[in-house]
């Protein structure tokens, strides 16, 4: 082991989402347990977002670090192009049966933007092998995030996102505000009416806009929603990379809301936050129009890492978390906790609302947050948790201890308190 990595190796490294002249440096990771992430100087973290949504059990659960390591002993990867292995097949089977509609394929992927990618590929040529030219544009939400990736970050509010500066770059696509009543939802129909038959597809977050802003909607405002795109045509693509798995209080946000999508997209939490995967799932009718004896309707993706067996392993081993492990229950209680944790904050300097859906706890501010500022605040207190525009936000894993939780709680409401001056 080298003990110098940290400083020999940080000039080699370009960061996320930050400018890399001003950013502070990362901080050094060397674990990761429970609920907790440790730093080289020992100090202890308690993760407040999960990795970015994924880590729902917890770090290092030792049910998929056992299967894992098991399937890392037998076969680590082979290539997916004319083979198949029981990962894949027992994780594709397992995803039908809680998908949140009838589904009967699943395509899978490295991440959730290839996921997102491949879900748009099956939509425009699901209606060109269908016959029905020019259906080549989607149909998105303001505040949306579906993405980094160009066809992705297109989807993703390319007018308003941090992506702004692919703007001009990314197909056009059309982006509205989601409709909040029904008069909006009338003026979304007449629309349609004008542009349907230019639109292959309708994507969205059910329930939970993440990365664009932590907005919610209502199941009626998503069932509306599908209930157009069937109407006019479209396809429904439900992106529930962030809020599938229990995060919004129901397996998946759609189940909760009663409405069958199309298509889903999965990640994040997919593996249990332990290695990337995406997965793309479509219904049989979708299925059905790529059948043909003309190799021209065939789908044409293959990622070289496509169903990883470690991914796919964990995958399954996270499956067995969550039939095995009180998750609805955990996520109840979170919700409850963030509740009365949060709440406080409304009423503060500078806070325009507090909200918490399932285990998603939202605080916004009427500013955008010196995030630079607030970082050392925060990681004083033991705690990691990445404000972003206006917004603080906590996902914590759904294994958190109620004492943890506090502690993330009460670092929102101690810094926010401070963040108002
Ligand atoms: C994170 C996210 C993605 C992108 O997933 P990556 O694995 O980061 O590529 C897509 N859609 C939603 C809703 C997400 O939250």
């Amino acid at each position: 082991m080298n003990d110098h990595w940290y400083e020999d190796g940080l000039g080699a490294l370009w960061s996320p989402y930050c400018q890399m002249k001003t950013a502070p440096p990362p901080l050094p990771v060397v674990a990761t347990r429970g609920c907790r992430i440790v730093l080289a100087d020992g100090r202890e973290l308690i993760d407040g977002v999960s990795s970015w949504w994924s880590a729902c059990h917890g770090y290092n659960h030792p049910h998929i670090l056992e299967r894992v390591r098991d399937q890392l002993a037998v076969m680590p990867h082979v290539m997916f192009g004319g083979l198949v292995h029981e990962p894949a097949a027992v994780l594709a089977k397992r995803l039908i049966a809680i998908a949140p509609a009838a589904m009967s394929r699943v395509f899978f992927s490295d991440s959730g933007s290839t996921a997102v990618e491949v879900a748009l590929k099956i939509a425009l040529q699901y209606h060109k092998n269908l016959g029905r030219a020019g259906r080549e544009r989607f149909l998105c939400f303001s505040d949306g995030y579906h993405g980094d990736t160009l066809g992705a970050m297109s989807v993703s509010d390319p007018e308003a996102s941090m992506h702004r500066a692919f703007r001009d770059v990314v197909m056009k696509q059309f982006v509205v505000d989601l409709p909040r009543d029904a008069a909006e939802v009338r003026a979304l129909d007449n629309l349609l009416a004008e542009k349907a038959s230019r639109i292959a597809a309708v994507i969205i977050e059910p329930l939970v806009q993440g990365a664009g802003g932590m907005r919610f909607h209502s199941a009626e405002v998503l069932a509306a929603v599908r209930e157009l795109a069937r109407r006019h045509g479209l396809l429904f693509i439900a992106d529930e990379i962030a809020t599938g798995f229990w995060r919004t209080g129901g397996r998946f946000a759609c189940e909760q809301a009663g409405v069958a999508p199309d298509i889903v997209c999965l990640g994040k939490a997919l593996t249990g936050g332990v290695i990337g995967l995406g997965a793309t799932l479509a219904t049989d009718e979708v299925f059905q129009a790529f059948l043909s004896d003309d190799p021209e309707f065939a789908l044409m993706h293959g990622p070289t890492f496509m169903a990883n067996p470690l991914a796919c392993t964990a995958a399954n081993a996270s499956l067995d978390l969550f039939e095995t492990e009180p998750r609805r229950e955990q996520a109840r209680a979170i919700a409850a906790e963030l509740r009365a944790g949060l709440e406080p904050c409304r009423g503060m300097p500078g806070v325009v609302d507090v909200r918490v859906t399932g285990a998603v706890g939202v605080v916004q501010l009427d500013t955008a947050i010196d995030v630079r500022a607030l970082r050392p605040r925060f990681v004083e207190r033991g705690v990691w948790v990445r404000p972003f525009k206006d917004i603080v936000y906590l996902t914590p894993p759904f294994v958190i201890r109620p004492d943890e939780l506090d502690r993330l709680t009460e670092a929102v409401r101690e810094v926010v308190a401070g963040a108002g001056v």
